[in-house]
């Protein structure tokens, strides 16, 4: 598995990263021995990144992923650990009080003496200027006591990543994280990378599979995308199955084309989506992508390029 340096923070981030969110059953029940048998093969494949968040089923996510990092028996430095706050299933709160008592609750259901990642979890749900007078302050403080390595934020409209960043100290912030942004049927992300790296953030692209639309089973009853979006989604799956393709694999090496991008988060179930989306990764390094199928993909998607959904409050 390819390692890319995370921004300037001197880690290296295997390409592919494993998206905890399923193991918090959110897309589906997933079973104990399902989820410590997909974190350790993913891990064996060379996957070092494991993003999780305590808004993820409500804490069962960090819990189990947790006691499967815990089973691998390996030394802490060999895998890079991402964790959220200030989103939580009863709400939001990014006050420094609520960040700072976060942190060491996330850590104890993880077993984790500190986490590589700390990062505010969809922050145009909260005011962006206490964002950055005071849960960004939060963060360093706790990134000074040892709780966590890097800090950064997360969220669906671009717009709150430039907000940030150009009202904090320049180096204050080490990652962004971004979703549904770089996908083949939204490549919006794209036009912020030269900024985001200007500004010397690691990127980490969330959501090749546009949560489960780009996959053959299609997207969980709860996705937020329009009608048409999904609709188009479904044509483009039913095409590439017609033609014996696999869109989801197509999705993610279309993802993890651009070396820009130092990671892409994809969650994952089982030991079957960890196979495909290692060996997708695998065969994309050793002969490129199926561009037949993915000009004919993007084809079929065009009409509802971009095409993204409402998130957040509005902002004053
Ligand atoms: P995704 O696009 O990665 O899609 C996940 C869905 O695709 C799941 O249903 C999964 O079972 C399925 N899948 C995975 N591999 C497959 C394969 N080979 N074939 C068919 N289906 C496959 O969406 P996601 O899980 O929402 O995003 C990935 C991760 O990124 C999350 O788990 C989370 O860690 C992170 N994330 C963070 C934020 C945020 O911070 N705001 C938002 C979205 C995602």
């Amino acid at each position: 598995m390819e390692l890319r340096e995370l921004g300037r923070t001197g880690l290296k981030v295997s390409s592919i990263g494993f998206g905890a969110s399923p193991l918090g059953n959110v897309f589906g029940t997933v079973s104990e021995e399902q989820a410590n048998a997909s974190v350790r093969l993913a891990f064996q494949s060379g996957i070092n990144f494991f993003d999780t968040s305590p808004y993820y089923g409500g804490t069962l996510s960090e819990k189990v992923l947790g006691k499967a990092l815990k089973a691998l028996e390996a030394p802490r430095s060999s895998y890079v650990v991402a964790t959220k706050c200030g989103r939580y299933v009863d709400g939001f709160d990014f006050s420094a009080e609520r960040v700072t008592r976060s942190v060491e609750e996330s850590l104890e259901r993880l077993q984790l003496d500190y986490v590589d990642i700390l990062q505010c979890h969809d922050i145009e749900f909260g005011s962006l200027d206490q964002i950055v007078n005071e849960t960004i302050p939060a963060l360093v403080k706790l990134k000074e006591a040892g709780k966590t390595r890097l800090i950064g934020i997360t969220g669906l409209p671009l717009g709150i990543f430039s907000y940030v960043l150009d009202r904090v100290p320049p180096g204050t912030l080490d990652v962004v994280l971004s979703y549904c942004h770089y996908s083949v049927n939204d490549s919006s992300l794209g036009d912020l990378i030269p900024y985001l790296k200007a500004k010397g953030v690691g990127i980490i692209n969330a959501s090749p599979l546009s949560m489960g639309l780009l996959t053959h089973a299609g997207p969980p009853p709860w996705h937020p995308a329009s009608p048409q979006l999904k609709s188009a989604c479904e044509a483009a799956a039913a095409h590439c199955k017609e033609k014996g393709k696999n869109i989801s694999k197509l999705a993610l090496q279309y993802s993890l084309l651009n070396k820009e991008i130092s990671s892409v988060l994809v969650g994952m179930k089982s030991v079957e989506q960890v196979e495909e989306n290692v060996a997708a990764a695998r065969e994309l390094a050793n002969s490129g992508i199926d561009e037949e199928a993915l000009s004919e993909v993007e084809a079929i998607l065009k009409p509802a390029k971009n095409q993204s959904w409402p998130s957040g409050i509005q902002q004053s």
